[in-house]
């Protein structure tokens, strides 16, 4: 048993706001109230802290099967429950690709055994996500898929994206896309303004990403699937996306810290600052913000993408997409939304844990019967971080160093404490 007292307790489900203390019997909450008292449990003083379900992050990469040197299932988990992250969903661009029922089962046991929190694997759209033939999507739900995804490349067509949906419409599955177009996207490196102009870097247009993303609106209006827009880094985007919601389509979207903490105006020469979606115009930055205050965003998702040292440490051009994310992704928000005043703290909460749950059709909330899953943090904890101190094999963060106000400070799941600051 442990006894989580005195924690400001926020729980977006039931609009919770107060003072409470969340007793953990074995793997389920047992009791949330008002100075619980629980003979011989372990006690957790949570004052000054709050106390939150626990952290789900939609996107993630954890390499594993096949890139063990950038991460396995272990080191990133490690570094996700760090991060406050209870439950994390692994994209399926491994080696091989998750296209199949033996590669997710595979998954699932290394997590079984490995994992310091849950592991919730996406599998892929198509076979090798190559855009043709179909994945094993039906037999990769009953090894545990919670969503189907091409991550790392759009599904590749819009006939294909209407199969996908269909399929996935009858199994109950979100299909998260990764929109962009790969005709307009040719080669970049970064977003295409000034400030490519400035670096002498070759550009992607932002309507690489709004294109596909009004695609893809547009198959759902056909299908009346659960569509997921992974990633979404573009006023643009943001608008399909509202309009669709405005039509009662069944339309969700994440946005990472990245981009609604960095500019094209943060990009120097430093593959620190090389991701895909590229980082966006400040006008783009601001509609994000606007978006995850207003509703119109389901979840902040870290997209967290580990590279091995020697992979990114090569010129811009030929360096691979992507940053690691888990650890910062919450003082982030604090930093950029809540301490900013753009969002009110429960908001927050809920982009980390209903919003993602609602994404993926599940509860989370913090009451009697439900999986003890946890997370605990402070908003004004200092604190600096460093790629170096991570349990993730890989070190690529552009936050690498910098200060905050606010980190998670213990991590639980299903009842045990997986990571205490
Ligand atoms: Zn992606
Ligand atoms: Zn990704």
């Amino acid at each position: 048993m442990l006894l989580i007292k005195n924690g400001l307790v926020l729980d977006p489900a039931s609009d919770t706001e107060a003072r409470l203390d969340v007793l953990l019997e074995g793997d389920r909450i047992s009791k949330v109230g008002a100075n619980l008292a629980a003979p011989g449990a372990e006690v957790f003083d949570a004052s000054d802290l709050i106390v939150a379900p626990g952290f789900i992050d939609l996107h993630c990469h954890l390499r594993e099967p096949g890139g063990e040197l950038s991460e396995t299932i272990e080191s990133g988990t490690r570094s996700a429950a760090r991060g406050g992250f209870t439950a994390v969903c692994c994209m399926p661009n491994t080696h091989p690709v998750n296209d199949r029922a033996s590669v997710t089962r595979g998954i699932v046991e290394r997590a079984a055994a490995t994992a310091s929190v849950r592991v919730w694997p996406i599998g892929a759209a198509s076979m090798s996500s190559k855009g043709e033939a179909l994945a094993e999507i039906a037999a990769m739900k009953d090894a545990g898929i919670v969503a189907v995804s091409d991550d790392g490349k759009p599904v590749a067509t819009a006939r294909l994206m209407r199969q996908v949906m269909d399929y996935c419409n009858g199994l109950g599955l979100p299909v998260i896309d990764h929109c962009e177009d790969t005709s307009l996207f040719a080669g970049g490196s970064m977003r295409e303004g000034t400030q490519s102009i400035r670096l002498g870097v070759p550009g992607i247009p932002s309507q690489t990403e709004s294109i596909c993303v009004g695609r893809d609106v547009e198959v759902a209006q056909i299908t009346g699937a659960r569509l997921h827009v992974a990633h979404m880094s573009t006023r643009a985007s943001l608008g399909y996306v509202r309009a669709a919601k405005k039509l009662g389509l069944r339309v969700t979207c994440e946005v990472t810290p990245h981009h609604f903490t960095l500019t094209d105006e943060d990009v120097i020469y430093d593959t620190r600052f090389k991701m895909n979606p590229p980082l966006a115009s400040r006008s783009d930055r601001d509609a994000l913000i606007e978006g995850l205050a207003d509703g119109s965003v389901d979840a902040i998702a870290t997209d967290h993408a580990p590279h091995h040292p020697a992979s990114k440490d090569v010129e811009f051009d030929r360096a691979p997409f992507g940053i690691v994310g888990f650890e910062t992704a919450l003082a982030l928000g604090l930093d950029q939304l809540v301490h900013t005043g753009a969002l009110p703290l429960m908001r927050l909460v809920e982009l980390f844990t209903t919003g993602p749950a609602r994404v993926l059709g599940i509860e989370r909330k913090l009451a009697a019967g439900q999986p003890a899953d946890v997370t605990i943090f402070s908003t004004d904890h200092a604190w600096i971080f460093r790629a170096s101190d991570s349990p993730s094999k890989s070190h690529n963060s552009p936050f690498d160093g910098r200060s905050f106000h606010g980190a998670p400070m213990a991590t639980i799941v299903a009842g045990k404490i997986v990571f205490r600051r």
